[in-house]
C-alpha cells in the first residue's frame, strides 16, 4: 500500500511539500539522514563520480538504513527515494538488490539547489537560464559571453548591455559584478536584477533609455560559481566563502577578494590554505580573478566598478589594503562625493575599506591602483548577523535589497561618462539631470 504524504512523520510531511514547492530540483536532507550529514557533507565536496540513485525504500526505517551508508537523500516519495552517493555507494545498494536505477552526475546540467525557502535565489544553473533568457529576449541591446571559466569549468558569464552595441567600445563603461564569495548568495541577485530592470523598461523608460544608449554597460553576476554551487550543495548551507580550488591534503579554495594583485599578500590576507581568507600561492593564481583582471586589462573604456558583497550595509572604497589615504585629493574627493551621495539612497556607511580592517589583494584597489577605475564595494544588507540573517537573510529581502539599490546603480551608469563630474556643482544633491525612479 503507498504512503500518503499525510501519514509521514511530520518533518517527512514537510520535506515532501518543499519539493513539490520548489522550482527545479529540491535537494533535502532527511532528519534521519542528519547523523550522517558531515560525512554526507564531505561526499557531496567531491565533484567527481558522484550519482544520483534511486533507491527504492518504503518507511523511514528502509531510509535510515540508506542514509547510514553516507549517501545523502535529496528526494522523497512514497515508495523510493534520490540519493547522491559514489561508485562505493552504488555498488553497496546494489548488492542490496535496491537500486532502481542511477546516473553519473554532471556538474553543468545537474546543479543541486538552494534549500526551498530560499527558492528565489538563483544557483548556477539559474543564473545562466536568465541571462540567457535576458540575451534572447533584447538581442539589440544585449552580447552574453564568458569571460572564463572556474577551477571546475563553470563558465563566467558577462552579460553586455548598451543600446549602440556595435560602438559600445567608444562609450563609457561600468561593470557590476556579484558572487565573489560563495555564502554572499544576495550580491548575485543585484546585478541579474539590474540587468532586467535595465533591459525590460528600456522601451518605456526614457533615463533608463538615455543611459542604456549612452553607455557600455557591463554585468558578470557570478565571479565564483563553484564556491556558490558548493554552498548549496546538500540543501544546507555551508557558509563556504571561497573558490574551490583543491589545497592538497583536504584543504579547499582560495579567497578570491584577497588574490588581486595590487599589492597582494601585504596584510588582511593569510597565507595558510585552511584560512577561510587564503590569499592564493601568487597574485592571480586563480582562473577566476584572472578572468576579471583580462577582462578589465582589456576593457579599456571602464571608468567605474561596483562589486556587490554581503553583508554589513557598507558602501567601501580604497584603500583597503593600506591605512593611507588615497594620495590623489581629486580622485579622493571624487571617491567620497560618489561614495556619500550613493549612502543617500541606500543608507548604508560609506567608508575608505582599510577603516574597517586592513584587507590586501581585493579587487577594488587593484582596480584603481592599476586601472584607475572608481571601484566601490557594497556590503548589502542586513547591519549585522543578528536582526537579518547574516548571509543567508531569505529570500523576501531581494527586491527590498535591490530596490534601495537601484539608483546608486544608476548614478554610477550616469557617472561613468566622467566621475570628475561629480564634483562639479551642478551635481550636487543627488547629480542627475532629472529622476530616475520614485
Ligand atoms: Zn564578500
Amino acid at each position: 500500500m503507498s504512503l500518503s504524504f499525510r501519514n509521514f512523520p511530520f518533518s517527512f510531511a514537510l520535506i515532501a511539500a518543499a519539493w513539490i514547492a520548489a522550482p527545479t530540483i529540491a535537494v533535502t536532507t532527511s532528519s534521519a539522514a542528519e547523523a550522517s550529514a558531515t560525512h554526507a557533507a564531505s561526499d557531496v565536496s567531491q565533484p567527481q563520480d558522484l550519482f544520483w540513485i534511486k533507491v527504492r525504500a518504503k518507511d523511514k526505517f528502509e531510509r535510515t538504513r540508506i542514509a547510514d551508508l553516507g549517501v545523502t537523500i535529496e528526494t522523497i516519495k512514497d515508495d523510493y527515494v534520490v540519493v547522491i552517493g559514489s561508485k562505493e555507494h552504488l555498488k553497496k545498494l546494489q548488492g542490496l538488490k535496491i537500486v532502481e536505477s542511477s546516473y553519473k552526475i554532471d556538474l553543468e546540467r545537474s546543479p543541486l539547489d538552494f534549500p526551498a525557502k530560499d527558492a528565489n535565489f538563483h544557483n548556477y544553473e539559474e543564473m545562466r537560464t536568465v541571462v540567457q533568457d535576458l540575451a534572447t529576449r533584447f538581442p539589440q541591446l544585449t552580447a552574453l559571453d564568458s569571460i572564463g571559466k572556474s577551477h571546475e569549468g563553470r563558465e563566467l558569464f558577462r552579460l553586455r548591455i548598451s543600446g549602440d552595441l556595435a560602438n559600445a567600445d567608444a562609450k563609457p563603461a561600468v561593470v557590476f559584478m556579484g558572487g565573489h564569495h560563495a555564502r554572499e548568495h544576495l550580491s548575485i541577485e543585484m546585478p541579474i536584477l539590474l540587468a532586467k530592470h535595465l533591459l525590460e523598461n528600456y522601451a518605456t523608460d526614457a533615463e533608463i533609455q538615455r543611459l542604456v544608449d549612452g553607455r557600455d554597460i557591463h554585468i558578470i553576476p557570478m565571479v565564483n560559481p563553484d564556491g556558490a554551487e558548493h554552498d548549496i550543495a546538500d540543501g544546507n548551507y555551508k557558509f563556504w566563502r571561497k573558490n574551490r580550488r583543491d589545497n592538497g591534503r583536504g584543504s579547499y579554495g582560495v579567497d578570491l577578494n584577497r588574490n588581486y594583485g595590487y599589492k597582494w599578500g601585504t596584510g588582511g590576507s593569510s597565507k595558510n590554505p585552511d584560512s577561510d581568507t587564503y590569499m592564493g600561492p601568487s597574485a592571480f593564481s586563480e582562473p577566476e580573478t584572472q578572468a576579471i583582471k583580462n577582462f578589465v586589462d582589456n576593457q579599456k573604456n571602464l571608468t567605474t566598478l561596483l562589486s556587490f558583497h554581503t553583508f554589513s550595509e557598507l558602501i567601501l572604497y580604497p584603500w583597503g589594503g593600506s591605512y593611507d589615504q588615497i594620495a590623489n585629493v581629486k580622485d579622493r574627493s571624487v571617491f567620497e562625493k560618489m561614495a556619500q551621495t550613493m549612502a543617500g539612497w541606500n543608507k548604508y556607511t560609506p567608508q575608505k575599506s582599510s577603516d574597517l580592517y586592513i584587507a590586501s589583494g581585493d579587487t577594488t584597489d587593484w582596480a584603481y591602483g592599476t586601472h584607475n577605475i572608481f571601484a566601490f564595494t557594497f556590503e548589502l544588507d542586513p547591519a549585522d548577523m543578528w536582526g537579518g540573517g547574516g548571509f543567508y537573510p531569505g529570500q523576501a529581502v531581494i527586491p527590498v535589497v535591490f530596490q534601495k539599490n537601484l539608483r546608486p546603480c544608476l548614478y554610477l551608469i550616469e557617472y561613468s561618462d566622467n566621475p570628475y563630474r561629480v564634483l562639479e556643482p551642478t551635481a550636487a544633491a543627488y547629480g542627475l539631470s532629472s529622476p530616475l525612479i520614485n
